[in-house]
């Protein structure tokens, strides 16, 4: 590795800076000392989250052309960090079927969307089969899309109502035609932490169980960490050790994603949860973090996203140059971080995100879900390089909005009687 000039870092941060250059697995501790420091040491940590970005995945930055479709926000959890989910009977309840969730994904396909991301509450609405015959109809429909759907709540939620083991449900659903999962749901994986978050979520036990079956099946999943609420610089350095290990067990993280908390409507912070004291993440905190993420998990999870919709595309843009090679996914229909205050809006467009890899000094590249090359661009926009998705306005009535959709009478959930949970069969 070329040598980086440490000096003006304290001789700790830069002992620590040197192992992770020189290819040394940097422990929990070490981690948690990176992401919280200041000053002359910040800086160091940057730039060498930028030198081994450089090393390890080149200069090229890349994002995927893709569309969410959070298919309904009723859910019978309620979790307290959670600003997009609503009891059934609320009036802001909506569920899509499973017509319009195709419809959906076959206007993406016609817009050059690569991927579609399917994630939904837990609606009473769901049974057994739900998540396989959705699979199947979204695959007859668009062949040629990735399925990157369910996160391991709904995947536990999903087995619970077919009162089959994960591994038995992620099967069949792969059989149905999904190709990756989201490894969302994480949050910080600690139960003592998950229990003051979401009381009754996916334990980390079972989250492990479920992502190590879905590598074990030939289904990759990203990693996700969603820090700045409550957690502590150690948790979250623990929690990138965990992912760590894992991935060397299995190998089928295709990339991580830091979630920045969005807080103005969550449960924790509206109920004063957080404490008076609370103070969501400040710049600093979201640079030094993604910084800390490439010197923990450069050599083993290649790609750092940076995530637009909770940070915001100047920011993301910025965090190119503090270890992330990836602006993420176009959207079209962004929901979770929108319902819960973020205002950086429902989609990006392809020409938006290369315009931010440009201005970052980086080429950009159109990738699929599992990071291989769709399209490489050079450092000069070209007529050529404009796709039907750059042609869209964010704010096209077309693709609806979040806000328009819970006001919509046509989607409403309608009170159902709730799914009764079978046990989970021994695995
Ligand atoms: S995070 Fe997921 S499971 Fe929890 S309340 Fe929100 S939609 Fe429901």
């Amino acid at each position: 590795m070329t040598a980086l000039d440490l000096s003006a870092a304290s001789p700790e941060i830069a002992a620590l800076l040197a192992e992770a250059l020189d290819g040394g697995t940097l422990d929990a501790e070490a981690g948690a000392a990176l992401d919280q420091t200041t000053g002359a040491d910040l800086d160091a940590v940057i730039a060498a989250a930028d030198a081994l970005r450089a090393r390890d995945v080149g200069d090229a930055a890349t994002y995927v052309v893709n569309r969410n479709v959070n298919f309904t926000n009723a859910c019978v959890k309620a979790c307290k960090f959670c600003a997009f989910s609503r009891v059934q009977r609320s009036d802001e309840a909506y569920f899509l079927d499973e017509a319009e969730i195709v419809r959906r994904v076959e206007e993406a396909a016609s817009l050059g969307a690569t991927e579609v991301c399917i994630q939904a509450g837990l609606s009473p609405r769901i049974d057994g089969g739900t998540y396989e015959r959705l699979t199947r109809a979204v695959k007859r429909a668009a062949p040629e899309i990735h399925i990157h759907a369910f996160s391991p709540e709904e995947v536990k939620f999903g087995a619970e109502l077919a009162g089959v083991t994960f591994r038995d449900f992620l099967a069949r659903l792969r059989d149905a035609g999904l190709d990756s999962l989201p490894g969302t749901s994480a949050e910080i994986l600690d139960d003592a932490v998950r229990d003051r978050l979401a009381p009754g979520r996916v334990t980390t036990a079972e989250w492990l169980e479920i992502i190590r079956a879905a590598h074990g099946l030939g289904l990759p999943t990203t990693s996700t960490i969603m820090f700045g609420h409550l957690e502590t610089a150690l948790d979250r350095a623990r929690h990138l050790a965990l992912l760590r290990r894992v991935q060397r067990e299995t190998g089928g993280f295709t990339e991580i994603v830091p979630l920045s908390f969005v807080h103005e409507e969550a449960p924790l912070f509206a109920r004063g949860l957080l404490g008076d004291g609370y103070r969501p993440p400040s710049v600093d905190d979201v640079v030094r973090f993604h910084a800390v993420v490439r010197l923990m998990l450069s050599r083993d999870i290649k790609h750092v996203q940076a995530s637009w919709v909770k940070v915001g595309l100047p920011l993301a843009t910025r965090l190119l140059s503090a270890g992330c090679d990836d602006l993420g996914g176009t959207l079209i229909n962004e929901s979770i971080s929108t319902s819960a205050g973020a205002g950086h809006g429902q989609l990006a467009t392809p020409r938006e995100l290369r315009r931010a890899i440009r201005a970052a000094g980086r080429a950009p590249r159109q990738r699929d879900t599992r990071y291989r090359t769709v399209r490489e661009f050079d450092a000069v926009e070209r007529a050529e390089d404009a796709s039907p998705l750059d042609a869209v306005s964010p704010d096209d009535p077309r693709f609806g909005s979040f806000h328009a959709l819970i006001h919509e009478e046509a989607h409403r959930h309608g009170r159902v009687a709730l799914p009764k949970l079978a046990r989970r069969s021994a695995d």
